[in-house]
């Protein structure tokens, strides 16, 4: 019988890769936790319909990429294809708005989108995202953009650009969507299918197409900016001085509209020039109409997310997985001196050390090549005549010194073990 392989589109991340994503994750977590922002996790599926209406019946996302399915009691469901509706829900479910307060949410986790697997684009994949959700103050839009690039920054990640751009509010939209489709109407033919069809249900998204032909036109077309109510130019302006304020570099990118309908004033892309098609490692901007599109009371919010997958392959651009080595490699033979081995391993892991236990059962010598090749500070050997008087040979492997030691003492003074086992690992 062949053997059966991971579905098209998505993959599994191997330990060597995975320690990339827990860096990630660790410094996420610390950052995110410094701002006091608070993680939330929500199913993996949700009712088809909280997408249709949270994302919008004319995006790609709602229109071609949703694995939606009806499960055996007829309801239909789709697996998440992003994180900001499942927790708009949960924030209305649970009443999160009673508090009155700013909610400061952050999510990690899979998304799923039937699109065209290539680097950096898959169907199952992963985001860090995070929503500000009660605020209206520009001061939470370049908040959510702070963290976002002190994030990547912290990462080593010195060379993104951020891009940003307003998309108003919806009565901007309203004078701005005509004077897209006057402008595009005339070059109708040339434009992408897709694009043709966006024309007169959604000409924003023209502005996102990524076929040459269809940008090139795109270059010309009116500007959103132009189009601007006062209120939603103070709000742009107030964001810009706040960025430079704290000193965060960014271009303004009159054609970044974003996918999503429910967007409201500023957008923002964080993009690398290393990652070739996909270049977007972040993506975010203001949604101040979507809690109440889902039935929740008039709310203004914020946030971004990004890409896992992308991120990771640029860090592994910038440097070695970071690898884990033992303290103590435990070397054992015979019966007695294996089970004490067992223990022993079991007290040092309680203590605080990073111990791995040869389980082999083979001759010292093979034992031994272990123990070097797994780069641990030292190796705990235990033989019959130890099994026997309750010792231990500690071997430190830079050096190759060794001493017989009883084991009760290694546990005497675990601080001063700890400093030692640092000393031999630099
Ligand atoms: P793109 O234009 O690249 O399709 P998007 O506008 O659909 O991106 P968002 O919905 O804003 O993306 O998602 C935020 C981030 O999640 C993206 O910037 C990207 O880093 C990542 N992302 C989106 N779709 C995928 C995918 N299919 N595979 C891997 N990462 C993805
Ligand atoms: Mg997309």
């Amino acid at each position: 019988m062949g053997a059966i392989q991971a579905i098209r589109g998505t993959r599994d991340i191997l330990p060597e890769e995975v320690a990339y994503w827990q860096q990630v994750e660790t410094i996420a977590t610390q950052i995110l936790t410094q701002a006091l922002y608070q993680e939330i996790r929500t199913p993996i599926f949700e009712p088809t319909e909280l997408f249709e209406r949270g994302i919008g019946e004319a995006t790609d996302i709602v229109g071609k990429e949703m694995y939606t399915f009806r499960d055996r009691g007829e309801r239909s469901i789709t697996l998440r294809p992003e994180g900001t509706a499942g927790v708009v829900r949960a924030f209305i479910e649970h009443n999160l708005f009673a508090s009155g307060g700013v909610q400061r949410l952050w999510y990690k986790g899979g998304m799923f989108r039937y699109e065209r697997p290539q680097a950096g684009r898959q169907r199952q994949f992963h985001q860090i995202g995070v929503e500000v959700i009660g605020s209206s103050d520009p001061r939470a839009d370049v908040e959510v953009i702070a963290i976002a690039t002190d994030l990547l920054q912290t990462l080593g990640l010195k060379t993104l650009k951020l891009t940003i751009n307003s998309v108003g509010r919806g009565e901007d939209r309203a004078a701005y969507r005509e004077a897209l489709v006057s402008y595009f109407t005339p070059y109708k033919d040339e434009l992408d299918k897709d694009s043709q069809e966006r024309l007169n249900r959604n000409p924003l998204r023209i502005l996102d197409s990524k076929d040459e032909k269809t940008q090139k036109i795109a270059q010309n077309a009116p500007k959103i900016i132009d189009y601007l109510g006062d209120e939603s130019h103070k709000h742009f302006d107030r964001v810009q001085h706040l960025l430079t304020n704290l000193s965060i570099d960014y271009q303004i990118n009159p054609r970044l509209v974003r996918g999503l309908d429910y967007y409201t004033h500023t957008a923002f892309e964080i993009i690398s020039d290393d990652l070739g098609a996909q270049a977007t490692v972040c993506g975010g901007g203001r949604y101040d109409g979507l809690v109440r599109e889902l039935g929740g009371p008039d709310t203004p919010a914020v946030g971004w997310a990004i890409g896992m997958e992308r991120l990771i392959i640029l860090l592994q651009q910038l440097q070695q997985s970071p690898v884990i080595a033992p303290d103590f490699y435990m070397v054992s033979r015979g019966e007695k001196a294996e089970s004490q081995a067992l223990i022993l391993a079991q007290k040092l892991r309680g203590a605080g050390f990073k111990v791995e236990l040869d389980l082999s059962g083979s001759a010292f010598g093979k034992q031994f090549k272990r123990a070097d090749r797994s780069g641990a500070a030292a190796c705990l050997v235990l033989g019959e005549a130890e099994a026997d008087n309750n010792t231990v040979q500690l071997k430190w492997m830079a050096t190759q010194e060794q001493q017989a030691i009883a084991q009760a003492e290694l546990f005497r003074n675990i601080e001063n073990l700890r400093q030692e086992i640092k000393r031999h690992k630099n």
